[in-house]
């Protein structure tokens, strides 16, 4: 028996997300919950890997299973697939695993064809309703399948309406739409080269290669990179009989939400268009009407409608995302999914399911993706500036949030903009899946057209980004790059603000303010942090860094770099003189001049801990980093060092390294100078002192010495530091206790970990130097061809940004196992950019690390991460 790779509707339930897509395995949950479901059947996502496998063909097999369940579906319809007089129509709708807004079409009335569309006219007595569905379906195919531009098809349809005085599709008549179908293939054959497919199985089959394929069209890639969806999952495709809403006036499509998706409010919030069919609600053909009119519109569906969709909450306990069709007065579902939503709804959804008794609270906590936490812990208008100013318009409040910024009209310079380090908004008619990256580098999006349910405003809404859509009364020239609103006129790089809670749009740029964790957020991370067992620290270089962390929870201090301190403008010509020393003596002196401003960083950072542990680790980069490399700026400060340039310009030469990355840094330079290290064990020490003596914490500083890759180097090292921390404390005649530990970044230290552990008392893993160690390309380089490591499928993520667990995380491994050999007790963190990262944390939760360490704003994602890990793999 060959394997299955189609499930009616019928087989399949909610637990076959992986192989059906969440689209397939929800249609086949309410299948069997006896809701109304237009019947079809699902293709699996294997069946997707088998055709990349097979070089892009879809196999035999899988071609006599389509057909095998196309029978069935006809003699559930009762109806032919490519019958001449009535025949069974369908819709093919792709389906990830997780859902993947607007990046991957569906094709409606398949299976029409020019003695078909007669045939409908007839049988249905409605030969308007038969022409519109074929024009819909030529140019859905065409623009899907066959990638002719849909703007071609859409401009003929704006002549008709324009010829006819009409406003709306829903006016134009039978003929109208007789002549429309006539144009459209006539674009279709000046395209191709050939007549449009008359052959339903033919249609069929082109349109779920095109589902195939579509799963690795470059907007998918981006998106699944973004959201860290793997390129082995694939996608499955529907196939699902047709119902009508653009039958008349009791026919209407719709979508909905069980709760408000902005707010969180427990209320119906939705749209629909009588007379419409599929996307023309999200699509903004028409303004649609909000879900409450229906129930004066069509009371028994509403009410039905409302019965499904409370049914349909309480069966997958969270808000649920449906589209619906009316055909005829009759009421079908179509899909149903876990609703997207901003941060705010999520913890108010999460927290009220809770106090509504339908879920507990460890399995509320999985309600909300920590990466949006995001969306909380950025600014809000400052209250006296927002009070000054004036809206010049108010569209849509669609995702909230506050933001200011320079205007752009197009995601290519938005994307510019954003990396030469401005603030961006960007302002468009209206947003297509193209303008994704453009959206991603916007602090906020305005757009022209749209509701609530566009695609600016779910996209806007996913990624927790500011966006007020739909404000009308701007005209808009995308070409020319300018709006005018309100009889102001903005160009590109001119300031606007943007209010998504409220739809206010500003001409000015108003200033923004610091967010707070209190309500629901808070009550929600008390929770996470009543069940998690990974412990969360901040890397942070200064008192403020350090306090912000502590508001958002951090424990403690995972990495304190001591270099940035080095780089402060009256600090760096007293490092530029040590440097240059000739002699240890002057070195020497040199030092004594800063300790007393690297004690004074310290005191600060451990008087805003307030006696939470703080790592600090010792001198890492490469001496030239601090000194000039262009001869006019040596020339200068020569003169300011009352050098000759010659002088200075050796020093420089002598200090070049090819590749500084693997170069004189970390502990070599402890090895080379052991008097840095002791200036900063000392200044670490004796600012404990003091802290522990003026305000009472028992501090017991950490101190890191990086960049180690042999026991005997490190042995070296902390014996410096060792004696002098023991003398300070014994001049000062007081009782301190300190650890002194080591990052593992270099491979070998992780792959000799039993012995580094002899000498550590505890391990961070540096896992920024540790990834580009291990992979042996440096992060400043990487993003020059990593691009085209992501196309080729070869990497499907930056392994700077998520741990490669496969690798990296392997050292990680072994050196944990290898260090707890040697010293059970020993102190397990990672202090490198992935310890914001929710999957990597979820990782080290799993390996039994004690604690993770990231940015502070990240801190409270880290905090939910570990949270979720801890219910999903309880340790
Ligand atoms: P997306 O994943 O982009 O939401 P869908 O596959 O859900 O795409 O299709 C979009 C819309 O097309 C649906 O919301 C629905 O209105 C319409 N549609 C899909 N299949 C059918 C069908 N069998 N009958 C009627 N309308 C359908
Ligand atoms: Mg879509
Ligand atoms: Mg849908």
């Amino acid at each position: 028996m060959s394997k299955k790779y189609v499930y009616m509707f019928s087989e399949g339930d909610a637990s076959m997300r992986n192989l059906l897509g969440g689209k397939g395995a929800n249609l086949a949950e309410m299948t069997k919950m006896g809701l109304p479901i237009p019947q079809g059947f699902t293709v699996t996502t294997e069946a997707c890997n088998k055709y990349y496998e097979d070089g892009e063909v879809i196999a035999g097999e899988v071609v006599e299973q389509i057909k095998a369940s196309l029978a069935k579906l006809e003699e559930i319809a009762g109806k032919k697939f490519g019958d001449s007089k009535n025949p069974l129509l369908v819709s093919v709708r792709s389906g990830a695993r997780v859902s993947m807004p607007g990046m991957m079409d569906t094709i409606l009335n398949l299976g029409l064809n020019d003695i078909s569309v007669e045939g409908i006219a007839e049988s249905t007595q409605n030969p308007r309703f038969a022409y519109d569905s074929y024009r819909r379906f030529i140019q859905m195919f065409s623009d899907v399948v066959m990638e002719i531009a849909k703007s071609k098809f859409e401009k003929v349809l704006d002549e008709m309406k324009e010829s006819k005085g009409v406003k709306y599709d829903s006016e134009l008549t039978a003929e109208d739409m007789k002549n429309v179908v006539a144009k459209f293939k006539e674009i279709y054959k000046a395209e191709k080269g050939e007549d449009f497919p008359q052959d339903p199985y033919a249609q069929l089959m082109a349109a779920v290669r095109a589902v195939f394929r579509s799963w690795n069209n470059p907007r998918a890639i981006v998106y699944r990179r973004m959201n860290d969806i793997p390129s082995n999952w694939g996608t499955a495709v529907n196939v699902q009989m047709m119902v009508f809403g653009n039958m008349g006036e009791t026919s209407g499509t719709g979508v909905a939400f069980t709760r408000n998706p902005a707010t969180g409010d427990k209320e119906i919030f939705g749209e629909y268009l009588i007379n419409a069919q599929g996307e023309d609600v999200v699509a903004g053909i028409r303004t649609p009407k909000s879900i409450k009119t229906l129930e004066e519109d069509m009371p028994e569906v509403y009410k039905q409608f409302m019965d499904i969709a409370n049914t349909l909450e309480k069966h997958y306990k969270d808000m649920q995302d449906m589209e619906f069709t009316i055909e005829n007065g009759k009421l079908f579902f179509l899909q149903t999914r876990s609703g997207k939503r901003t941060a705010k709804a999520a913890l108010k959804i999460a927290v009220d399911m809770v106090d509504e008794g339908l879920i507990n609270e460890e399995e509320a906590l999985l309600k909300v993706e920590p990466k949006q936490l995001d969306q909380l812990l950025h600014p809000t208008f400052d209250a006296d500036a927002l009070k000054k100013a004036k809206p010049l318009g108010k569209g849509l409040p669609a995702s909230p949030g506050a933001a200011a910024g320079k205007v752009y009209f197009t995601a290519e310079d938005a994307k510019n903009a954003k990396e030469a380090g401005e603030r961006v908004i960007l302002v468009r008619l209206e947003t297509s899946p193209e303008d994704i990256e453009g959206m991603v580098a916007a602090e906020g999006i305005l757009t022209v057209r749209g509701g609530m349910t566009s695609h600016a405003a779910v996209v806007a809404r996913g990624m927790g980004t500011c966006c007020v859509c739909g404000l009308g009364e701007i005209k808009i020239n995308e070409e020319e790059k300018y709006f005018t609103l309100a009889g102001q006129t903005f160009h590109e790089g001119d300031y606007i603000s943007l209010d998504g809670s409220t739809g206010n749009v500003y001409g000015e740029d108003i200033p923004t303010v610091k967010p707070e964790i209190t309500g629901n957020f808070a009550r929600f991370m008390e929770w996470a942090d009543k069940v998690r067992k990974l412990k969360v620290r901040t890397n942070a270089d200064t008192p403020k860094d350090a306090k912000t962390a502590v508001e958002f929870g951090a424990e403690g201090i995972g990495l304190t770099r001591t270099e940035h301190m080095f780089f402060e403008e009256d600090r760096i010509p007293k490092v530029r003189k040590m440097i240059l020393a000739k002699t240890e003596e002057e070195r020497r002196k040199a030092l004594d001049a800063l300790l007393p401003l690297q004690k004074g960083d310290f005191i600060g950072i451990f008087e805003a801990m307030e006696g939470r542990p703080v790592t600090i680790r010792l001198l890492d980069p490469p001496l030239h980093e601090f000194l000039p490399h262009e001869d006019d700026d040596i020339r200068e400060l020569a003169k300011d060092m009352g050098i000759t340039f010659e002088e200075l310009k050796a020093t420089v030469v002598s200090l070049h390294e090819f590749n500084p990355m693997m170069g004189h840094r970390g502990c070599r330079l402890a090895v080379s100078y052991p008097e840095i290290a002791e200036m900063q064990t000392r200044a670490i020490i004796e600012a404990a002192i003091e802290v522990k003596k003026n305000k009472g914490y028992d501090i017991v500083p950490e101190i890191m010495i990086p960049l180690v890759g042999e026991v005997k180097e490190l042995k070296f090292v902390k014996s410096v530091v060792v004696k002098t921390a023991d003398e300070v404390i014994k001049e000062a005649g007081v009782n301190l206790t300190y650890k002194v530990g080591t990052m593992i970044e270099i491979p070998r230290a992780a792959v000799t970990a039993d012995q580094i552990a002899e000498e550590a008392e505890f391990f961070s893993f540096g896992t920024n130097d540790l990834t580009q160690m291990t992979f042996g390309f440096s992060r400043d380089d990487a993003g020059k061809f990593l691009e085209d490591y992501y196309e080729k499928q070869i990497y499907d993520f930056d392994p700077f940004a998520k741990l490669d667990q496969t690798g990296v995380g392997e050292l990680v491994k072994i050196a944990t196992e290898k260090g707890r050999s040697t010293r059970p007790d020993i102190k397990l963190g990672i202090c490198g950019e992935h310890g914001g990262d929710p999957s990597s944390v979820e990782f080290c939760h799993n390996i039994g690390l004690d604690y993770v360490s990231c940015s502070p704003y990240r801190v409270p994602i880290a905090r939910l991460a570990a949270a979720q890990a801890q219910v999903k793999n309880p340790r």
